[in-house]
């Protein structure tokens, strides 16, 4: 442990693998890189050796760009070894979305958080507060226009399309579990925030930790309230699990969902909380009158937003100002129609 903390985050690998191509990243660990029909365009998936199989870690939106990319992995990059295990760190359709059809082909358990797998089975069924009634309910509460609710009620749930079949079974896997992996065993970390139970691994003998979505190298993790927790704090939640992610090791190689292989966990866990702590200093700073959460998205987010990105951005807008709220550093005002403000005390 005397390897030195870098200031800055360094890049082992320069590029991500090609399309249908895979980069071993350390011994029996390949990284593969799928599409994502968003903004935010792609996943990178990685393959680990486990005896005579494999274990694939999360598995890409469940289209057919997707699906047809895994079909030339199968014959490539597998060679003759099946897959044994899917693993998904969490429910989002970019990891979870192909678990039961590579499931299905492969005959294998897909392992998984017990709230990851329970929350993909309602978020798909639009049930227990999950569906887009409820989201537009939410939303309406803090300020959302009637046009942008009216379009994110059209859109539907979209869950669906990223995953168009869900496990009706799965092996459980639990903070702080143990999990052999070919010659290695890995560490699941718990990460809370971004999604209910979130598994991210770490192998302390090959300094390797794939994140998934909780540590991520250039762009800030989704951190969102919604409404089957209107009034819950999930950025505390969230900047709390980052602690893990400073006590790995200085050298650990980080392997996230989205971006470039990097090492430096530390300074990025201080850019990240760093970066919360300004967005949260700049909605104290403009909340001398009270607003609603849909006012305070221009503070967060200076730039046009797409229907996609605006519903990301109402979710965590909320969740900054309800972090605020219950630190104290904002009241909240609940108006006789139910919208929802917020203002320095
Ligand atoms: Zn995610």
């Amino acid at each position: 442990m005397n390897a030195t903390i870098p200031s800055t985050l360094e890049f082992p690998f320069p590029a991500p693998p090609p399309r249908g191509e895979a980069r071993e990243v350390a011994p029996g660990i390949l990284w593969l890189r799928m599409p994502l029909p968003f903004a935010l365009d792609h996943i990178n998936l990685w393959l680990l050796a486990d005896g005579d199989g494999w274990t694939q870690i999360d598995c890409g939106y469940g289209d057919a760009p997707t699906r047809a990319l895994w079909n030339s992995h199968f014959s490539t990059t597998l060679g003759d070894r099946p897959l044994t295990r899917v693993l998904a760190t969490h429910y989002h359709p970019d990891h979870l979305g192909n678990a039961a059809w590579l499931s299905e082909r492969f005959g294998c358990a897909i392992a998984m958080p017990q709230s990851e797998y329970l929350t993909a089975h309602a978020v798909a069924n639009g049930h227990s507060g999950y569906g887009v009634a409820a989201i537009s309910g939410l939303f309406r509460a803090h300020g959302m226009t009637a046009e942008h609710l009216a379009a994110l009620e059209r859109r539907g749930n979209q869950y669906r399309r990223g995953v168009p079949e869900l496990p009706i079974s799965f092996l459980r896997i639990l903070a702080h579990d143990e999990i052999s992996i070919g010659l290695n065993r890995w560490r699941v970390i718990p990460g809370h925030g971004h999604s209910p139970e979130h598994a991210s691994l770490n192998c302390i003998s090959m300094n390797v930790c794939i994140s998934g979505d909780m540590l991520l190298p250039r762009i800030s993790t989704n951190v969102s309230v919604w409404p089957v927790e209107p009034d819950g704090d999930p950025l505390a939640r969230f900047l709390d699990s980052l602690g893990a992610f400073a006590d790995l090791a200085p050298d650990t190689l980080i392997l996230p969902s989205h971006g470039l292989p990097f090492v430096g966990a530390r300074t990025r866990v201080d850019q990240l909380r760093a970066h919360h702590e300004a967005r949260l200093a700049e909605l104290v700073a403009a909340a001398d009158e009270p607003h609603s959460a849909a006012e305070f998205v221009p503070v967060l987010f200076h730039r046009e937003l797409d229907l996609q990105q605006r519903f990301f951005a109402m979710g965590e807008a909320i969740a900054h100002l309800n972090h605020l709220w219950h630190a104290g550093r904002l009241a909240r005002h609940v108006a006789s129609d139910g919208t929802i403000r917020f203002v320095r005390p």
